[in-house]
């Protein structure tokens, strides 16, 4: 057990195929053994999953034909200064709900919501009264210059909106969205955040492993 960075490390990524929300209509999760080590020479898994399975991230293509993909980007660009800010309010994230004035050009914001509190997203199981990122504070969140968006749910969009006007405020001003990050034992404060997608050609999305470093 090692850990040469020293800080203190959090993983806020959810365990796929037990802790994962499948979103409603979405390619379901699945893995099976193709091959058994019991009646052949190794286990080998297939796995039948979307691009937005468990702790991901979204790029501009996800909504927007002429948007990035992953593969415009550079690995360093999924390193991220962030601050973990927790939200009371039990429906939304408002405007009025964030101390934004703590949040510099370039810096991330993950919100901790009642989603991380109650095992919401982690519970493996849909429900559509979570904590949700209002379109006015994401862009709030883009007009104050930030770079990443991160919510503990599997989507930062209302449920009931299918005009999805958050993931197009934030898209539409080339921020990256983190969903579906396990915030329950994180302390409000400032990290370094690590969420590397796989490196999918022309994708617009991807499960990563996100951590927390304290800095
Ligand atoms: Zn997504």
């Amino acid at each position: 057990m090692s850990n040469i960075l020293k800080n203190k490390i959090y993983d806020i990524s959810v365990e796929i195929g037990k802790e994962h929300v499948d979103f409603p209509g979405d390619t379901e999760y699945d893995r099976n053994l193709i091959l058994n080590s019991e009646d052949s020479f190794c286990n080998l898994s297939k796995i039948e999953m979307s691009c937005h399975t468990g702790t991901h991230l979204d790029v501009p293509y996800h909504f927007y034909t002429k948007g990035k993909t992953l593969n415009h980007y550079k690995v360093e660009d999924f390193i991220f200064h962030v601050h973990v800010i927790e939200i009371m309010n039990p429906n939304a994230i408002t405007v009025e709900d964030v101390a934004w004035d703590r949040v510099k050009p370039g810096d991330g914001v993950l919100f901790k919501t009642r989603n991380s509190r109650d095992g919401l997203v982690k519970s493996a199981k849909y429900v559509p009264d979570y904590v949700y990122l209002t379109p006015e504070a994401a862009k709030k969140a883009c007009d104050i210059g930030t770079s990443v968006i991160g919510i503990d749910y599997i989507t930062i969009e209302k449920s009931d909106d299918d005009k999805f006007p958050s993931h197009l405020e934030v898209l539409g001003n080339e921020v990256i969205i983190v969903e579906a990050i396990n915030l329950e034992s994180i302390p409000e404060g400032e990290y370094t955040l690590m969420c590397l997608p796989l490196k999918f050609n022309g994708a617009e999305a991807s499960p990563v492993r996100a951590i927390l470093i304290e800095v």
